[in-house]
């Protein structure tokens, strides 16, 4: 079972639990269908808008034995509120130039 650490977005903590997270993560389905079932080794956020901390705590989840890193569905999609981070796009794209090597990284989890 591979290991993941989820990153969420700062601004969707009080809105949401990840519930809808950890539930796929631990069964292996919707973008998680790529991985199998996962064992969640981190969920902390992107530090707050717009987003840079984002890879040093990608760094810090990797370092902690994270094998995925997977950015939570507020992030690219908008959930719960359908309103995703405008900063997405640049966010996922630099952890995967950075750390795309080593790691596999997922751009949403449900
Ligand atoms: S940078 Fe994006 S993901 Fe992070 S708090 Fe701001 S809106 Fe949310």
């Amino acid at each position: 079972m591979k290991k993941v650490g989820i990153i969420r977005c700062q601004q969707t903590e009080d809105l949401c639990g990840g519930t809808t997270c950890f539930k796929v993560a631990e069964t292996g389905k919707i973008a998680f269908q790529e991985t199998g079932p996962v064992e969640v080794i981190g969920f902390v956020s992107c530090g707050g808008c717009p987003g840079k901390k984002a890879v040093p705590r990608a760094k810090m989840m990797m370092d902690r034995g994270a094998e995925v890193i997977a950015f939570a569905s507020c992030i690219k999609n908008g959930n719960p509120i359908g309103f995703p981070c405008p900063h997405a796009d640049t966010m996922i794209d630099v952890v995967k130039i950075r750390f795309g090597k080593d790691i596999q990284v997922l751009n949403h989890t449900h």
